[in-house]
């Protein structure tokens, strides 16, 4: 076997061309040696401590600015791309298509305006056997890096235009060709790390070739049953030094794949723990599921449930039936009716004795919820109440002293329900609503309001199973992925600045038909006196000029609360036609005869935002028309209203909105208290995160009370990789 390992090892190129390679034993203990708690902390020394790797007291400043401030961070600041200058081509011998690295002098740097009034420029490079020439369109600056006379290396895949080979925007670097002790600049794969002003690629190369060769041995932090398991044939210090020198691109491949399992599987590990601190040892409240009673309250209902609400409902009946708490996420696209199964939960709350509050992001859509859910449960012998932050002080006090003494009463409530004075008897059922709206703190404020109560977490953002499995890790998932039927379809059209009347034809058109209509405006912040003004405006003018003929309100976030819940509600019962609104409307609210909603400046909202928006028009059978006007300047902006045109499905909005944002800007730190990832995609390394997901979880499984040592020192690595995030135990 060893020796199996071993040759292994020998095919694993590159390793040994490193400086400072380091080779591990791969069988040794991982318990750490007293050493390798040293040099742990020891990597979260300030860089402005550290002697003897030429980091003086500016460049720790100009680290600074790119988030560097120890060695730690340092060592995971990794290249964002790598050009080979171990295989360099000859001009002669280019061929057109091909992807090369090139070295050469600059010899001539020409700027100019393309007709689309862009600046050109163009830097040809001379390598005794012909020129290429480097483009770039507006970056004019790279002129001042790329001088007259300079050597420079070109990366990138060659072009035959206008009598030319060209590259446009090949990576560059800047060698010091005649230097021939400069072997961590030249005639291997240079690293390019993320840079900032003041510190040039070249300097932070030697910066880091110091820093590992001081510093560059890590703590193994991997069980050797994972390694040999993975095929992870080489220790994290010898894939840290090869991510940021790589002796070859296979060895680069193999370092960077062990670092993503390695993010991936603390990642996965801290949620495992997560999982158990939230089941194991915790008694929840069982709850008695009364069929004939449910089936009565179903029966009563003015539709039938889908096949996939039934599902989801047993799911949740299941959880709550059994002393561990429920802990789930239900996803279902807009539309698809979770709020009924929202109440059915809490309705099996009340009738056993419990107390349940639902959170939602906006006081128009507690208002509605307070509104039906006390219509349907009439005849219930439990009170539904309403807390939000323009509830009357004296109604406020009442509620307050009710839930606080006794009861079984369904709370329905905004951010209010998790102020401090808000004190359950025995609350038994958490549901969160529209989830993206709210905080890991704020979910986790409303669940410390009852003592260990089942938890229901509601999201109309799909997104990819994987994805589900990464950043709700800990949870149970559940997918309604079924619209209740006979929903007519959306037809989505933006319309030019000039066809502003036909578009208020169309609305008018469907009013005509007895119809309601929606006119959004962007958002407006509660400071922003002066924009409000603006759409008030705006709107006095469609409702005394465009659509004098019918009733017209204005919804904003500057009227009093009482204004907003007497307007919804005049919509609601269709004395209005036409409701102007900013996004107060966004989420939740239901209104089946709505079928035309017009959103202004649609640019300036994001995908998931307008799918939320058009999923106000999606609720009855009838056809319904989304008009969107827009400003499709930025490329984003026309990307965003490109997939919005093409499809109603929320599955692949989501896709498409991962794919134009990036995934670190949808799943930041805030909403789910995830830490950011360095090396990893939880989108492209998808086999990676299962993998990762099945070795960590099995380990806490395992080892239910967490004593083995493997786990502790997994743990106090955990404990070392996020000192500043303890995410694992929120
Ligand atoms: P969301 O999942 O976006 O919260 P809602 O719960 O607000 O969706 O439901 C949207 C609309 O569909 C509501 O008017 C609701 O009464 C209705 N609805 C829910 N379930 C069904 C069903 N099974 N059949 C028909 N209509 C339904
Ligand atoms: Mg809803």
């Amino acid at each position: 076997m060893f020796g199996n390992i071993n040759d292994k090892y020998n095919r694993f190129g590159g390793i040994k061309s490193t400086p400072n390679f380091h080779y591990e034993p791969e069988f040794e203990s991982i318990l750490p040696k007293e050493n390798s708690i040293k040099n742990q902390l020891l990597l979260y020394k300030p860089l402005s401590k550290i002697r003897g790797v030429g980091i003086g007291n500016a460049t720790t400043n100009k680290l600074a600015k790119l988030n560097l401030f120890s060695i730690k961070d340092l060592l995971y600041h990794f290249p964002r791309t790598y050009l080979d200058l171990s295989k360099v081509k000859k001009i002669c011998d280019v061929k057109e298509g091909e992807e090369i690295t090139i070295i050469g002098v600059v010899k001539r740097v020409d700027k100019s305006r393309t007709r689309s009034r862009k600046n050109l420029l163009k830097i040809f490079i001379w390598d005794k056997t012909g020129y290429i020439t480097g483009i770039w369109f507006n970056q004019n600056y790279i002129a001042d890096i790329l001088k007259k006379g300079t050597f420079v290396a070109y990366s990138g895949v060659v072009k035959y235009k206008f009598n030319e080979l060209q590259i446009t925007n090949p990576l560059y670097d800047i060698l010091d060709i005649k230097s021939e002790r400069n072997q961590i600049h030249t005639g291997r794969i240079i690293p390019k790390h993320p840079s900032t002003a003041g510190i040039s690629t070249k300097n932070l190369r030697r910066i880091f070739s110091k820093i590992l060769s001081k510093y560059g041995v890590l703590p193994e932090p991997l069980p050797n049953k994972i390694k040999i398991r993975q095929d992870f044939l080489t220790s994290l210090s010898n894939c840290i030094n090869q991510i940021h020198f790589p002796g070859s691109f296979s060895s680069l491949k193999i370092s960077k794949n062990r670092l993503i399992y390695n993010e991936l599987f603390f990642l996965q590990l801290g949620l495992a723990l997560r999982k158990k601190s939230q089941t194991i040892d915790l008694k929840s409240v069982v709850m008695d599921v009364d069929k004939s009673k449910i089936e009565k309250f179903i029966k009563s209902l003015s539709f039938n449930l889908t096949a996939a609400q039934k599902k989801v409902i047993n799911e949740i009946k299941e959880d709550i039936s059994k002393p561990i708490p429920m802990n789930r996420l239900l996803q279902g696209d807009v539309g698809s009716g979770k709020t009924v199964v929202a109440l059915i939960s809490m309705i099996i709350s009340s009738l056993n004795g419990y107390q349940s509050a639902i959170m939602v992001p906006t006081e128009v859509l507690a208002w509605q919820h307070f509104k039906n859910f006390k219509k349907m449960l009439k005849k219930y012998p439990f009170e539904v109440l309403l807390l939000s932050s323009s509830t009357l002080p004296s109604e406020k006090l009442k509620i307050l002293k009710q839930i606080k003494e006794d009861g079984n009463q369904i709370v329905i409530g905004t951010h209010a329900l998790i102020q401090e004075k808000v004190i359950f008897s025995n609350l038994g059922l958490v549901i969160v609503d529209e989830q993206h709206r709210f905080g890991v703190t704020q979910r986790k404020r409303l669940k410390s309001k009852g003592k260990y109560p089942h938890v229901l977490i509601m999201s109309a953002t799909p997104i990819p199973r994987t994805i589900t499995q990464t950043m709700y890790g800990d949870l149970d998932v559940s997918i309604i992925d079924e619209m209740p039927p006979g929903r007519g379809s959306v037809e989505t059209r933006l319309f030019h600045p000039g066809e502003r009347e036909e578009a208020y034809n169309l609305i008018k058109s469907e009013l005509n038909e007895g119809r309601q209509a929606f006119i959004i405006c962007p958002l407006i912040e509660d400071s922003d006196l002066l924009k409000v003004k603006s759409v008030i405006k705006e709107a006095e003018e469609l409702k005394q000029v465009v659509f004098k003929e019918y009733n017209v309100e204005i919804l904003h976030g500057q009227l009093s609360s009482k204004k907003r819940e007497e307007i919804m509600q005049r919509f609601e019962n269709k004395e209005l036609d036409v409701l102007i609104s900013t996004t107060v409307v966004e989420v939740g609210i239901d209104v089946k005869n709505a079928t035309v909603m017009l959103i202004e400046n649609a640019d300036r909202f994001g995908l998931s935002q307008l799918h939320q928006l058009r999923g106000r028009i999606r609720r009855g059978e009838h056809k319904s028309y989304c008009i969107l006007f827009a400003d499709l300047k930025t490329d984003e902006a026309f990307k965003r209203i490109n997939s919005f045109l093409k499809t109603e499905d929320g599955f692949e909005l989501a896709n498409k909105d991962l794919e134009i944002r990036g995934e670190g800007e949808i799943f930041g730190d805030r909403q789910w208290g995830i830490p950011d990832l360095k090396i990893s995609s939880i989108v492209r390394d998808k086999e990676i995160l299962e993998k990762s997901r099945k070795d960590a979880f099995s380990i806490i499984k395992n080892d239910i009370s967490l004593s083995s040592p493997i786990t502790k020192v997994l743990i106090n690595f955990l404990n070392f990789e996020y000192p500043d995030n303890k995410f694992w135990q929120i």
